[in-house]
């Protein structure tokens, strides 16, 4: 018996034939069991966030406006697959969103208390996982799969840093091997299938906690590693890992192979194909991880596994858009030296600011970092106490893995280039 887990991101269940193909998927599985971990579907989550926005500013015309939208769009999807409007999922989905609601009547009680965005976000954004899971579950249901849901957060347990939660290992473990030992060794269940939602946790106070953007492939992750999965597959809308997203670059080509260590690299630079925490965890417990095409089932995808062989001889483009480049000189004319640099540090941790690349010269030290405007405001002015800051928006960084002469070529071509840092397999460069 086969045990695998499944990551089924927005893309794939944006729409009724996506949730259709997650279903035939499944059932091609026979008679392996698999943790089905669901994004929420398409967009949500973005929605949300809007959502969010209106909440916390207090408007509440638009509020119930995108909130609307949200529910428009989850219904009109019930409508797809399933005909008959007395299922008791309609009741289900709409209680989801009578709760989310009710949170939102409650608004004027957090409203003006600046911390608690980050609480108030996975509070709210949450529901996106909340939607999709119970929706396919019911759907799956229908199909007469031998599926079962749970509710992540009585599995996953993180501490409190609310949006970018850090699992606690150890609980999380056990209750998931507990539950999934339980379900799947039940001979009179027959389960099969365990759903659950990417992206979510819960803290010590039973409160909901998020994973990071984009975090369901980490909690794809946490499954397979606490299970000891035979595998784990990324579903996608990509026929797997490619040399560049081809949303932006022409004749972008599939990696067959990568090394734990090579995605971990591409993951860490922006690489949007995988949460850059998903590979540790599976590299710890030696699990493969396919990336595949979730609308080719059966082409082959990307393997990624310990390979020592060093098999990449095409270069790997990552761009980010949307990047700041901040500048900073000592106000007392001081030269860049440990101790700024220890309280730069310092200062970017506790705003939590990633810093993507940095450069330093004599007198001056510049980092680039994804645009914030919930984060960034806060740092400039802290920042600007001691240092002269000079900011520069609207930049893109580019990361080339295995570079080649043509590779900087054709992308640096017609662009300005601000930064550039070399390594002996990356350079990266920021852009206007
Ligand atoms: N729904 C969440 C997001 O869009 C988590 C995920 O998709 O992995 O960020
Ligand atoms: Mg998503």
């Amino acid at each position: 018996m086969n045990l695998r887990v499944f990551k089924f991101g927005g893309a794939s269940v944006c729409s009724d034939s996506g949730v259709r193909q997650v279903a035939d998927i499944l059932e091609k599985q026979g008679d392996d069991h698999v943790v089905a971990v669901i994004s929420a579907m398409g967009k949500t989550t973005n929605a949300l966030e809007e959502v969010l926005q209106h909440f916390r500013t207090g408007d509440s015309i638009a509020m119930i406006e995108s909130f609307e939208s949200v529910k428009e769009f989850h219904f009109q999807l019930l409508a797809r697959l399933f005909p008959n409007t007395g299922h008791f999922v309609y009741k289900e989905i709409g209680a989801l969103f009578n709760q989310l609601q009710g949170i939102l009547r409650r608004g004027h009680l957090y409203r003006t208390e600046k911390p608690l965005y980050d609480f108030d976000y996975d509070q709210i954004v949450s529901f996106g996982e909340l939607f999709s899971t119970t929706l396919v579950y019911h759907y799956l249901k229908e199909r007469k799969q031998p599926v079962a849901l749970f509710d992540v957060r009585t599995l996953i347990k993180t501490d409190s840093t609310y949006r970018d939660a850090h699992v606690l290992w150890e609980p999380t473990k056990t209750l998931i091997r507990n539950a999934m030992k339980g379900y799947f060794g039940n001979s009179q269940t027959g389960g099969k299938i365990a759903l659950t939602q990417g992206f979510l946790g819960s803290d010590a106070s039973g409160n909901t906690t998020t994973l990071g953007r984009e975090g369901s492939d980490f909690s794809a992750a946490i499954f397979a590693y606490s299970i000891q999965a035979k595998e784990m597959i990324i579903w996608k809308d990509v026929p797997g890992v490619m040399n560049a997203d081809p949303k932006w670059m022409k004749n972008a080509e599939k990696i067959d192979h990568l090394s734990y260590r090579e995605a971990i690299e591409l993951a860490y630079y922006g690489a949007s194909i995988i949460h850059p925490r998903t590979i540790k965890p599976l590299e710890n417990a030696n699990i493969v991880l396919r990336v595949k095409s979730f609308l080719d089932p059966e082409s082959t995808g990307t393997t990624i596994e310990n390979i020592s062989a060093w098999t990449i001889d095409t270069p790997i483009f990552i761009r980010k858009q949307n990047q700041v480049l901040i500048s900073l000189s000592p106000r007392d004319f001081s030269f860049i030296v440990e101790e700024n640099l220890s309280e730069i540090f310092r200062i970017l941790a506790e705003f939590r600011v990633k810093v993507n690349v940095m450069q330093n010269s004599a007198i001056s030290f510049s980092i680039c970092v994804d645009e914030d405007i919930q984060k960034l405001p806060p740092l400039l002015s802290h920042l600007k106490k001691d240092y002269e800051t000079r900011y520069n928006e609207g930049l893109e960084l580019y990361t080339i893995r295995h570079y080649t002469k043509e590779a900087i070529d054709r992308i640096t071509q017609g662009k300005r280039v601000l930064m550039e840092l070399r390594s002996r397999n990356t350079l990266q460069l920021v852009t206007k």
